[in-house]
């Protein structure tokens, strides 16, 4: 027999929690984010389960982009970073991508390449404004300039005005942002569309829903965790997780006051207990940050990880647990048969956040879909 471990995701849920964020948004258009392999769920899985729904997909990889024109994607595919070098430029025509343009390099290139002379009819393009990422993006200056030269070209069908949010999961907000993109489109790029909010945007500042933007961008909450689970919690969003990492307990002990657990004996028995061995590790993605403490679902009880995490699996504490032994289920995170346990707890526990524990899901797991 194999390892029992897997991902079960739940294309149900996904449906489900685009529903959600479709009474969220109104009027407005959704970009589905589906980059980084659709949060780790498989991008291919993500966007048929969405096709018959979503506006568009948003992602930034090139090569994912034609995959999804292979398998019959018609939407509108938003290239978050447009494209890289001018190389790309007649694949974005071949395949009618709409490109999201950050720099003046990229909005000479649009407009002037060769290598884009075998565009037929003219695309809709994204204009990044910065208004405090200081990542990608024009200040005031270069997007007049910018938006002068889209407006003249012949290649260009529509643009719509992006930003993006540093602080819409954190106390700070969006106001200073807000105002900002307000200045830096003031006349020129006042009457064109925008797309604004990811999903703690949408969650939390409910002006930047429809009344605020033409398009939104929302990624993790597709995926069933909530941006901004100190604030509120998935399931208070009414949203379901997507991705569930089961497995079983394949091997017991009983440990003596003094023994230790795993590598660097981090974790020394306070007295007889009996533990638990999971097949799971950061060899499959779970987070090797994790450390004793960390929760963990076994046969429908709560429990804690003992030790350090290992490549291949991790232990936990079953003293608690008596009916728990060889093959009792686990949760390491998601709703499974051990029970429900959110992805964004197992994260915080490692000191991180649930999106890099979705896209970190290892090729080595095999993946079961349902729904
Ligand atoms: C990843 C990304 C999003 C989605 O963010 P979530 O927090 O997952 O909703 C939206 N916009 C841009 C530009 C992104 O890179």
């Amino acid at each position: 027999m194999s390892r029992p471990l897997r991902a079960r995701i739940d294309l149900a849920a996904l449906r489900h929690n685009y529903s959600v964020v479709r009474s969220l948004v109104g009027h407005t258009s959704v970009w589905c984010v589906v980059k980084a392999n659709g949060y780790g769920h498989g991008l291919d899985r993500v966007t048929q389960a969405l096709a018959e729904v979503a506006d568009g997909f948003s992602l930034l990889e090139l090569e994912g982009a034609e995959a999804l024109r292979v398998a019959g994607i018609r939407q509108p595919l938003l290239m978050m970073e447009g494209f890289y070098s001018e190389e790309e430029l007649p694949r974005f025509a071949r395949h009618r991508l709409t490109p999201v343009l950050h720099s003046m390099m990229q909005v000479q290139g649009w407009v002037n390449s060769p290598l884009l002379d075998g565009l037929e009819t003219p695309l809709p393009v994204f204009l990044k404004l910065n208004t405090g990422m200081n990542r990608l993006g024009f200040d005031r200056a270069e997007f007049l300039q910018a938006l002068a030269l889209l407006q003249a070209s012949p290649r260009v069908a529509g643009i719509t005005l992006m930003t993006h949010f540093a602080d819409a999961d954190e106390s700070a907000g969006i106001a200073r942002q807000m105002q900002r993109f307000n200045e830096l489109r003031a006349g020129a790029g006042e009457g064109l569309p925008v797309c604004l909010a990811n999903s703690a945007a949408l969650i939390r500042f409910p002006e930047s829903r429809g009344a605020m933007g033409d398009w939104a961008r929302p990624g993790i909450m597709l995926y069933g965790a909530s941006p901004c689970p100190e604030v509120c919690s998935a399931e208070a969003l009414g949203l379901k997780p997507v991705m569930s990492l089961e497995s079983e307990i394949f091997a017991l002990r009983q440990l003596q006051a003094g023994d230790t657990v795993g590598y660097g004996s981090s974790f020394v028995a306070p007295g007889p207990m009996r533990i638990g061995i999971v097949s799971g590790g950061y060899g499959d993605g779970y987070p090797r940050h994790a450390h004793t403490g960390s929760p963990v679902m076994v046969a429908g009880r709560r429990t804690r990880l003992v030790g350090r995490v290992s490549m291949d699996k991790v232990c936990v504490d079953l003293s608690d647990l008596p009916d728990a032994g060889l093959g009792s289920p686990v949760t390491l995170w998601g709703r499974g048969a051990g029970g429900h346990l959110p992805v964004e707890e197992v994260a915080a526990a490692a000191g991180s956040i649930s999106y890099e524990l979705l896209c970190a899901l290892a090729a080595r797991v095999p993946v079961m879909e349902e729904g």
